[in-house]
């Protein structure tokens, strides 16, 4: 009787202790299986960002107003800015690239000595690790130059001659080559403009700085393949650049314009918008649009934008 007594509430105590560990053992197992699916969820979702990072080629054609300044991420996480604007733009172009938690510059090219696109280019020297650095060879005597070369020289960092042939290396799956200048001679400056087309699988891009007529006739006499899917238009789209030829044979699809609003030249000019309104391109242009970005990746390219309306610098209204 004694021992009964005892049994049930051994029994009870028993089932109770039996209960309670189950329900923790089971919780437990529940939060731990919680835990690794969200640690799963979590990694598949960086894994997801990183494929996407590293599976794109992302152009940005940065608005610096009247001026050039082309900022390039790769897939594998190499940079490359052409140009970067006057002296004034130099802050925002260092602004824009700071954001995307970028402190080093690959390949940094001055296309050709003009205040519009090395003018930038003496606070992104100072601002940035450079890898490596590219200008023509010829020398100007305004104080940009003067100022570019300084800062150069105080950083250690030495210049390599841009000239065609040159191969840019800008990490696996890229292809960049510049096809311009091709003289070591000429009268007006923007024909010394790096000329460099970029890659990317079945994608393509050609960034022109302001190679003028001359310099396109003798890209297109060297028999370059010029075939482009976006081209920047040379020299703001001045018609002293885009020729019939030289766009027949990149034949794009789409056209950057890097021009500033009302500006003082009336880039774009009338001639280059009738003949990229003719071919059918579709332009995109940083005094309407801001900065304009284009990603591919690899077989298709999308832009950030909506296109511009296709006017002239001097037919679009104050
Ligand atoms: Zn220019």
């Amino acid at each position: 009787m004694y021992k009964k007594r005892l049994l049930l509430p051994f029994i009870l105590i028993l089932f109770a202790f039996i209960l309670t560990n189950y329900t923790i053992f089971d919780n437990t197992l529940t939060h731990e299986v919680q835990q690794v699916l969200q640690d799963e969820g979590i990694k598949k979702q960086h894994e997801a960002v990183k494929k996407s990072a590293t599976d794109s080629l992302t152009v940005n054609y940065i608005d610096v107003g009247q001026g050039d300044s082309i900022f390039i991420q790769t897939p594998s996480g190499k940079t490359m800015l052409i140009d970067a604007g006057t002296p004034e733009m130099g802050s925002k172009v260092i602004k824009y690239i700071k954001s995307q938690g970028i402190n080093k510059i690959d390949v940094l090219i001055g296309t050709h000595p003009h205040n519009d696109h090395i003018g930038g280019i003496v606070e992104i020297i100072k601002t940035f690790k450079i890898g490596k650095f590219y200008m023509p060879k010829v020398t100007t005597t305004t104080r940009t130059f003067e100022e570019v070369l300084k800062a150069a020289k105080s950083k250690g960092l030495s210049i390599n001659v841009a000239k065609t042939g040159v191969v840019i290396d800008l990490g696996d799956g890229i292809i960049a080559k510049m096809l311009a200048p091709n003289s070591s001679h000429y009268e007006d400056l923007n024909n010394y403009s790096a000329v460099i087309k970029i890659t990317y699988g079945n994608t393509s891009f050609l960034f022109t700085g302001d190679a003028s007529e001359q310099s396109e006739k003798e890209m297109l006499s060297k028999g370059y393949n010029l075939k482009a899917d976006v081209l920047k238009i040379g020299h703001h789209g001045s018609s002293s650049s885009s020729t019939w030829a030289f766009l027949k044979a990149v034949h794009p699809k789409y056209a950057v314009i890097s021009c500033g609003k009302y500006n003082d030249y009336g880039h774009p000019h009338k001639e280059t918008m009738k003949k990229l309104r003719s071919l059918g391109i579709i332009v995109y242009r940083t005094d309407e649009c801001g900065t304009v970005i284009a990603v591919s990746d690899g077989k298709t390219i999308n832009f950030n934008v909506e296109p511009g309306d296709n006017l002239s610098g001097s037919e679009i209204k104050r």
